[in-house]
């Protein structure tokens, strides 16, 4: 895959001139980290010291961070293990639905090459190749301890501005786009309009579109509406599948 070589804004070139614009950013940063939704992605063993970081002995919701059921109202997306590739679809559909500015955080080590699945032929071996991944927690499996560190480090992150993997998503779309149709086949789409959000944010660049996003519109198929079918009582009898 080759690598597309975009030019980085640090989080110093970001800041805005004005001193009174300056402080309402920082306040705006500062606002946001302290109060972050989260999104328990729970793919793997990892997720199993979660309940631990979340209810009483470490109390994760004393950092102002909350369990979130919907992608549309979360900040953070946390992947807590090994990864399969059908899984990482769910993954990547759910990460798009969520709002901008949002995080991603990397647990375990099976997230950051694969760990002991890593000749798996049905694992993602490096989750950041697939999405920007602001922060992993390494080890097999994390203690509560290293994923409050982690969330204090994201924290840090946000504040000063660094964690900004989601406008790395939109600027380098194209890069991530290739990637994922590597893995899932040419006919791979989300419902999400990535390229007008990246508009929308102004975060496009020469990145954003190319030779993937090119393929992605060629292929692309418009999306039918779900249809639900339900097969109650006499039917399901007359099958002989009653579970009365
Ligand atoms: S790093 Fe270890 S604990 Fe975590 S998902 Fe992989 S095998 Fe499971």
């Amino acid at each position: 895959m080759k690598e597309i070589d975009i030019p980085i804004e640090t989080s110093a070139a970001k800041r805005r001139t004005n001193p009174l614009a300056r402080v309402f950013d920082e306040l705006v940063r500062f606002c946001r980290s302290r109060s972050m939704f989260m999104l328990h992605y729970c793919t793997g063993c990892g997720a199993i010291e979660l309940p631990p970081a979340m209810t009483s002995r470490f109390d994760m919701e004393r950092l102002g961070i909350q369990p979130m059921v919907t992608p549309r109202q979360a900040d953070i997306l946390l992947i807590t293990g090994y990864v399969s590739i059908k899984t990482l679809k769910r993954v990547i559909l759910t990460y798009e639905q969520m709002g901008s500015p949002k995080y991603v955080i990397g647990i375990c080590s099976c997230t950051v090459n694969g760990g002991m699945y890593w000749q798996s032929y049905a694992t993602a071996k490096q989750l950041d190749q697939y999405l920007p991944v602001d922060l992993y927690i390494a080890g097999c499996m994390p203690r509560p301890e290293a994923v409050l560190e982690g969330m204090r480090k994201l924290m840090d992150r946000i504040r000063s501005g660094e964690a900004d993997g989601w406008e790395d998503y939109y600027r380098r779309y194209d890069w991530y786009l290739g990637n994922q149709q590597h893995l899932f086949g040419d006919d791979w789409q989300t419902p999400a309009d990535v390229i007008g959000e990246a508009s929308h944010y102004d975060l496009a660049g020469p990145g954003t579109e190319g030779e993937h996003t090119r393929l992605l519109q060629q292929c692309q198929k418009p999306l039918e509406p779900q249809q639900t079918f339900f097969q109650i009582g006499g039917s399901l009898e007359k099958k002989g599948e009653s579970h009365e």
